[in-house]
């Protein structure tokens, strides 16, 4: 019997993009050289914008959505994967040109797998996703340039956020001091649980400020764009940096260079989607052994497939907390 999947789609609808689920089939998928059985993916922002219809992120129609997967190797025509091997993907271009995760098997090319670490669940797996991996990445970056956990703040914006909480748990978890900037006051409890030591209301970083500001932070993580990222910029002190993930407050940096050219700070870009594979398998590597499991389980909700659409609307509007993993295998009889 033909096996039917159920997948979130994006469609032409009338000139417009609409998504929708959709019942296919194997022989629907793409040729690529590994299926997945997957297991479970996530929501993050950009699945937000990609559903919601707030972001153009598909660039081409149908489109899976769904930037993320973890699952099973069901089949392999590449030497480097066998049947069983536990699997994820992050972006690569998933829900833009390629399809994504919001279904129960796909295909995917070998060279975008990476091994899920011993140490997680494929849920823990996506608990992170590619939010996580981000938070990582931007770790790297700040040690790269130099930033060591040295009892100066670091600073964490748009932290109650998916980017965010896990950027907290892993600054923390490394010793670092951490502050975190949230617009919601009842996350308080939460974000000090995942390690924060200071709380500042994001509004304090709204107004547009001078170009050189009082020096504060020794680095910061920031997944806010816009005038926050400008402020927080002018508050980094000499030789310190900042790692740039995000635009959940605005795409564009009215500042200035002065703080890059008389304190010589640094400004990192972070892109997930299409880092090569070695710094991928570092920044897993490293979430394996510097990212305490309690922590995430504490940021992580499980939600069955059904809920997806309504998922992807409040993380538009700001208001998940932590990270949210998509049970695909919880369809529409669940
Ligand atoms: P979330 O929605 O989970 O987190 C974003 C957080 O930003 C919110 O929780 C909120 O935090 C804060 N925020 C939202 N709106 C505003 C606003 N108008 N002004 C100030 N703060 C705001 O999203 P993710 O963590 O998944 O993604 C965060 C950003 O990072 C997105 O822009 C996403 O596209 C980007 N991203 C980039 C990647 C890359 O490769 N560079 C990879 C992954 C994500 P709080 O309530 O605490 O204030």
């Amino acid at each position: 019997m033909t096996e039917t999947l159920t997948a979130v789609m994006l469609e032409d609808v009338d000139g417009k993009p609409k998504a929708s689920f959709k019942s296919l089939t194997l022989a629907d998928l793409p040729d690529h050289d590994v299926l997945v059985d997957v297991a479970c993916s996530t929501v993050n922002y950009k699945d937000g914008l990609a559903l919601t219809g707030k972001g153009k992120i598909a660039r081409k129609l149908p489109m899976v959505c769904g930037v993320d997967l973890a699952g099973t190797v069901a089949e392999s025509r590449s030497p480097d994967w066998r049947p069983g091997d536990r699997v994820v993907v992050n972006g690569w271009n998933l829900s833009e040109t390629e399809w994504g995760g919001y279904i129960q098997k796909q295909r995917v090319k070998s060279e975008w797998l990476v091994r899920v670490p011993d140490a997680f669940t494929l849920a823990e797996a996506m608990a992170i996703g590619t939010a996580g991996y981000t938070a990582m990445l931007a770790v790297l970056a700040l040690e790269q340039l130099g930033v060591r956990p040295d009892g100066r703040e670091v600073l964490v914006t748009g932290a109650a956020g998916g980017v965010g909480s896990i950027a907290v748990a892993l600054l923390a978890g490394l010793g670092y001091r951490v502050t975190a900037s949230t617009g919601r006051a009842e996350t308080l409890d939460y974000l000090k649980g995942l390690g924060a030591t200071t709380i500042i209301d994001r509004g304090s970083l709204l107004e547009k400020g001078l170009p050189l500001q009082r020096e504060r932070w020794a680095g910061a993580i920031d997944s806010v764009g816009g005038v926050t990222l400008a402020n927080v910029i002018a508050q980094t002190a000499r030789q310190g940096a900042v790692a740039v993930c995000g635009l959940a407050g605005g795409a564009d940096l009215p500042g200035s260079v002065f703080p890059f050219i008389l304190r010589g700070v640094s400004l990192a870009g972070i892109d997930s989607v299409l880092a090569p594979r070695a710094k991928r398998e570092l920044a897993w590597a490293r979430l394996a052994t510097d990212l305490d499991r309690a922590k995430l389980d504490a940021m992580t909700t499980i939600a069955p497939f059904t809920q997806v659409f309504d998922l992807a609307e409040a993380i538009v509007k700001g208001q998940i907390r932590g990270r949210t993993v998509i049970d695909v295998r919880a369809t529409l009889t669940a």
